[in-house]
């Protein structure tokens, strides 16, 4: 429907929770000893939030994503409960808003913290975050409950009000339960403002928490400045949006790279535990082996329909009628509604055309 699709324009960016209204603070995971991952858990919702990971130092505290300020003066708070060593390190993986939008809370409401990201993500960060910004911070209140009468109205016909397509329950009820996240999440969006990071790297940087080394590297696939951080100590590897459990985002990916990129984790890094972007912390590669396969798919049957015929950019509808991942969907998603929801919106449908113009600019 064209109200959802309109948040798809911003879904990626935005934050939170609507279960997570109740009060009680988000907790932790302690993946390994003093390596904490808070998981908001809301992949397939329309809004949706980064994943945090803390590393209590001997000598420093570091923050892997800041995403909503609501969230990250929560995170902030637990940390300063927990131990009375210094943030001195806040690691932004990408410029999309649901990892970076609490960037403001470490830069001013606490001092001496240094904000890390690649020059990319920075660069991404000053030219494109702010027009997503904006754009939900226009959802008033009149919009919201315009939409909301909208769905309501919905629920009687079963069909889309804008175009008359059929909707199901379930589309209903995600809409629904956005537009209530969106109305009660507003006064926060109208206080955040962009705050870039203050120490950048290209290709690999190292931290020194004290009692263990922190290794950053730069990789491409989600974005093309994704930060991956290796805690070598522990054996943990924190991958942002280059993973993202239980199903991937392919808006705006670089798929070709993203694939080597998953390769090249797995040969370089030994691990116990893999923190992704979004989702429950992983302990082995079986997922990201789905994850690789996906994209390897996605690539060789839009490669297959183009080496058919269907090469013209006005031709991607033809290609996506030749595009079959349901294999994958089982997978993945199961007979879950929520995960199918996320495997049409949030890869199969912007993954194609975006597969199509990658291979497009490359091979024809
Ligand atoms: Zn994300």
């Amino acid at each position: 429907m064209r109200f959802l699709l309109r948040f798809l324009a911003v879904v990626s960016l935005a934050g939170g929770r609507l279960a997570a209204q109740s009060a009680a603070a988000p907790v932790p995971t302690e993946v390994a000893p003093g390596v904490f991952v808070f998981t908001p858990n809301n992949t397939t919702d329309l809004f949706v939030e980064g994943n945090t990971t803390v590393v209590i130092g001997t000598k420093a505290v570091l923050v892997i994503d800041a995403p909503s300020v609501r969230l990250s003066r929560e995170h902030v708070r637990w940390i300063r409960s927990k131990t009375t060593v210094p943030i001195r390190y806040l690691v932004d993986t990408h410029w999309h808003l649901d990892h970076v939008s609490g960037n403001q809370v470490y830069a001013q409401e606490l001092s001496g913290v240094e904000i890390i990201a690649t020059a990319e993500t920075r660069r991404q960060i000053d030219s494109e975050d702010s027009t997503y910004l904006t754009q939900w911070q226009g959802y008033t209140p009149q919009v919201l409950d315009q939409e909301r009468q909208k769905l309501l109205r919905a629920r009687k016909t079963m069909k889309d009000p804008d175009d008359g397509t059929p909707i199901t329950p379930f589309d209903i009820q995600h809409n629904l339960d956005a537009l209530a996240y969106a109305a009660r999440e507003r006064p926060t969006w109208l206080e955040t403002h962009l705050v870039d990071p203050t120490v950048t790297f290209d290709d690999r940087m190292t931290l020194d928490l004290g009692d263990r080394e922190v290794q950053l590297r730069q990789y491409v696939g989600h974005t093309t400045g994704d930060a991956v951080i290796y805690l070598p100590r522990d054996s943990v590897l924190i991958t942002g949006d280059l993973v993202v459990a239980p199903v991937p985002y392919g808006i705006n990916s670089h798929f070709y790279a993203w694939s080597e990129s998953l390769r090249q984790l797995e040969a370089t890094y030994p691990i116990k535990v893999i923190v992704p972007g979004h989702g429950d912390v992983l302990s082995s590669w079986d997922y990201v082996h789905a994850e690789r396969a996906l994209v390897d798919a996605l690539l060789a049957q839009v490669e297959a329909a183009m080496r058919a015929g269907f090469k013209q950019s006005n031709q991607v509808d033809s290609v996506k009628k030749h595009v079959d991942l349901s294999q994958f969907e089982r997978q993945l998603a199961g007979n879950d509604s929520a995960r199918q929801w996320g495997f049409k919106h949030y890869f199969v449908d912007p993954g194609v055309p975006r597969a199509f113009e990658e291979i497009h600019v490359a091979a024809f």
